[in-house]
């Protein structure tokens, strides 16, 4: 209810009608439609774009739409372009990949130049974004994640980049041809293969941003040295606040930050808080009450088989309740813990915000972007200067970005 409230405050002061407000209510609300706002991470399925899944409407299948963008004053969306790899792969993956690469290319396109382009629009350039959000629409950017689909073949990252594609998640949860991930124990290239040193100077060279969430330790040192240009973390937490190894440690925070880079802040709970043996047992337990597939299982189940068991999944999210309030997940706090951590570490030139929405991402207080302003408020709360806050809020990547397409024209302008 306090969400609605808050969304249909914010439309009434968007017209105008800010008079009666308190002023707290009002500065944040001022700062939050001042900021430039900016998610590097959502993820989008196959069916994105279409009359299935609608990003027009407000979606309850999706944690990013264009309603709930309006609704929370978020400006613009980096979305995901993600394509998975197996431990081993050969040809037919790397065709594959670039088959379901195809597949996401052709939704975005399709949403924001067919279905929806009278509300969004495609953004290729800095400039893009900020001439775009001045006219009301939403900025919609691309990002692959994983670099799996460029294959062998070289020339795949200037097409990608054709396509609109402004960052490049190096890998995923497995080691792919580029470089190694920090999902498996053991090392595949140690690091960066030759291949993937190739593809990070043809990103320097066309202006494509590297963003390191998923990459081993050893993979991010190389790219510190191989890159020309500032680096992303798209989407990734603190180590210091939850060891998990998605997220990054402070040496690799201050690293970042000396390369004139960013860290997105990922709103991902089992990355913002470690998820405790006991909570887990209660998750099972529960599942295995209602005769539901463990997580993993669930997911690789054929989709007539997920909808069947819809109802029951429906009964579970209603007694998980339960569970959260004795062994609560992640809120907004723990989610502004980790800015604070990073802002400490880094400085407050180098932190931003990247959800995975749709991808796993959601939590208590942000679990979509209608709910934008939250953070706003704990920002504000916490004592950030409104300057702090725009920056956050994207500043500090449209900055890296500009950087990033400065170092392309350099590049094109020594080899000419
Ligand atoms: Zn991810």
């Amino acid at each position: 209810m306090r969400r609605q409230i808050i969304a249909l405050l914010t439309l009434s002061l968007t017209l105008g009608l800010s008079a009666c407000t308190q002023p707290q209510a009002s500065e944040a609300l001022d700062i939050h439609m001042q900021a430039l706002t900016i998610d590097t991470h959502v993820d989008i399925g196959r069916d994105y774009a279409t009359a299935e899944v609608d990003p027009g409407i407000d979606n309850p299948k999706l944690r990013c739409d264009l309603t709930k963008m309006e609704q929370g004053g978020m400006d613009g969306v980096f979305l995901a372009v993600y394509v998975g790899n197996p431990a081993e792969f050969d040809a037919e993956d790397f065709r594959e990949a670039q088959e379901t690469a195809e597949i996401k290319f052709a939704a975005i396109h399709r949403l924001a130049e067919e279905m929806h382009s009278d509300r969004c629009e495609l953004a290729t350039r800095v400039d893009d974004v900020e001439e775009i959000a001045a006219t009301g629409k939403r900025a919609i950017m691309i990002g692959i994640e994983n670099g799996f689909p460029i294959a062998e073949d070289l020339t795949m990252v200037e097409k990608y980049f054709d396509l609109g594609t402004r960052y490049i998640t190096m890998c995923h949860s497995q080691h792919n041809q580029i470089c190694d991930s920090s999902g498996p124990d053991e090392p595949m290239h140690d690091g960066f293969s030759d291949f993937g040193k190739q593809v990070v100077a043809e990103m320097n060279r066309l202006g494509i941003m590297c963003d390191v969430s998923h990459m081993s330790k050893k993979s991010f040192w190389d790219l510190i040295e191989l890159s020309d240009a500032p680096i992303i973390a798209s989407h990734s937490g603190c180590s210091a606040l939850n060891p998990h190894n998605r997220n990054l440690t402070d040496e690799q925070l201050k690293a970042l930050a000396e390369k004139g880079g960013v860290i997105q802040i990922v709103a991902l709970n089992s990355f913002l808080k470690e998820v405790s043996p006991k909570r887990r047992e209660a998750e099972n337990t529960l599942r295995e009450e209602l005769g539901l597939p463990g997580r993993h299982e669930y997911w690789r189940l054929p989709k007539e088989e997920k909808e069947a068991l819809q109802p029951k999944v429906d009964e579970y999210m209603v007694r998980l309740e339960e569970v959260e309030k004795i062994y609560p997940s992640a809120d907004i706090e723990v989610f502004v813990d980790h800015i604070d951590h990073a802002v400490k570490v880094a400085g407050i030139d180098h932190v931003g915000i990247g959800t995975d929405f749709d991808g796993g991402g959601g939590i208590r207080g942000f679990m979509n972007h209608s709910e934008a302003r939250n953070v706003t408020d704990e920002l504000l709360n916490r004592g950030y200067s409104h300057e702090d806050i725009k920056k956050i809020w994207g500043g500090n990547l449209l900055r890296v970005w500009r950087d990033v397409e400065r170092v392309a024209q350099e590049t094109s302008q020594a080899s000419s």
